[in-house]
């Protein structure tokens, strides 16, 4: 799954190219360059990779989803509708564009349930940001469908997903936007970056001058530009776009591995009656950085875990439920408005309903959820070990489960 397993001579190579001029800034010094851009030469080959008009890259994913957000027009007042299984960098991002997080159930399919979506329009609504975890997709026909009738923005957060697609288009290319991380975790990484996508000329113009002071990068004398709006600096530097470039020539062989190994865990897993998979809406679209299946109880879900982490087998697994970082239940610092720096009051009206709030439905899904993170590095020896080690982790608390949750598990099967 991450990157980083595959660092090498390849993105020495770029970066070697960058440290040759000492130019470590993506913007200006255009003789002293030596015709080097390796964050403009990034922007194009995502732009063909990913069959999208513009990309513009900044330095990490949170700051290219807020940059989305106020390209796009949303601050004070905006309502924009998330999932409450994410990355906190989601509401983290809204929250600093002056916007309300209003958080959704997410159903088997670990992305943001559409009915739930529908309940939570309001007139303040502006935006609805489907996130595309764990490689794969959130059904994305029924979420355009309401942005339409509802006249929405939207905006895709595929900072996990990329290289997946649904029905043929790259997630992130599909929305009015959509977001990449390049972090040190994900399937592509240059240490921090990211990047917006978006086939809006004018979206791009406004990520392009928001990520960089407000820049309107007309003319060739920096220091003359003109500011047509206010920005900030969320540029990424030279040194970062040359690793990504080499990260990002390797994405299909990233996926490839990717595919082999899940689908072989998957068939393995499969032959164990009890187990289920992740709904995934358009599965040739998948990019297999995770395999997610369930337990048919939260009981039994914690009980593997549990016999995963005596075997000693539980590392790169994750089970959200009760993770600190992606999951609403786990999110007391948004919930209780602990901020540094005052929220606006629609902001803390907002985070402090979220504690009434009823999420039962993502619980029951999240509470049976198990992600195992897909290696690149894997041998054939390691795959089939996984395989049987979580096999024979799953299968012994199936054998040894109470009458009540074999009773669960069969009603599931059912
Ligand atoms: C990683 C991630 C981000 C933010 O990316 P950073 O580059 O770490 O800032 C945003 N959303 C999701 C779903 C992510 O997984």
């Amino acid at each position: 799954m991450p990157g980083f397993e595959f660092f090498g001579e390849e993105e020495r190579k770029e970066v070697n190219d960058v440290l040759s001029t000492g130019i470590l800034m993506r913007y200006g010094f255009d003789a002293a360059r030596k015709g080097i851009w390796k964050s403009r030469e990034l922007e194009q080959a995502l732009c063909i990779r990913l069959n999208c008009g513009y990309a513009q890259l900044t330095s990490s994913g949170t700051s290219a989803l807020t940059t989305a957000l106020a390209a796009l027009g949303i601050g004070a007042g905006d309502e924009v509708i998330m999932p409450s299984f994410t990355f906190v960098a989601s509401f983290e991002a809204v929250l600093s564009v002056g916007a309300v997080p209003v958080l959704v159930d997410v159903n088997d399919s670990l992305t943001m349930d559409p009915v739930s979506v529908r309940k939570a329009l309001t007139p303040a609504t502006r935006c609805i940001m489907p996130v595309h975890m764990c490689g794969s997709m959130a059904d994305m026909d029924i979420i355009q469908e309401i942005c339409r009738d509802h006249k929405l923005l939207l905006l895709e957060d595929a900072c996990q997903s990329i290289g997946a697609s649904y029905k043929g288009k790259y997630l992130g290319t599909i929305g009015d936007a959509g977001t990449l991380s390049f972090d040190f975790v994900k399937t592509i990484t240059c240490a921090e970056g990211g990047a917006v996508l978006t086939n809006n000329k004018n979206i791009y113009t406004n990520c392009d001058g928001y990520t960089d002071h407000g820049h309107d990068h007309i003319g060739n004398d920096r220091g003359a530009e003109q500011h047509p709006f206010i920005g900030y600096n969320y540029r990424i530097s030279e040194l970062h776009a040359a690793v990504g470039l080499a990260q990002f020539r390797k994405l299909d062989s990233f996926l490839s591995i990717q595919k082999k190994n899940h689908l072989f865990l998957q068939a393995e897993l499969a032959k164990i009656p009890g187990v289920k998979f992740r709904t995934i809406p358009d599965p040739a679209g998948d990019s297999h950085t995770f395999l997610s299946w369930f337990m048919p109880s939260q009981e039994l879900t914690e009980a593997v875990v549990s016999e995963m982490k005596a075997r000693q087998i539980f590392g790169g697994n994750f089970y959200w439920f009760e993770h600190n970082w992606h999951y609403i239940r786990k999110w007391d610092h948004l919930k209780t408005d602990k901020t540094l720096n005052r929220l606006n009051s629609d902001q803390i009206t907002a985070v402090k309903k979220l504690n009434t709030q009823d999420f039962s439905r993502s619980d029951e899904v999240m509470g049976c959820c198990i992600s195992t993170a897909i290696g690149l590095s894997w041998t054939e020896d390691q795959l089939r070990e996984k395989a049987s080690g979580l096999a024979t982790a799953i299968k012994k608390v199936l054998a040894s489960a109470s009458p009540q949750a074999r009773y669960n598990q069969q009603a599931s099967l059912a």
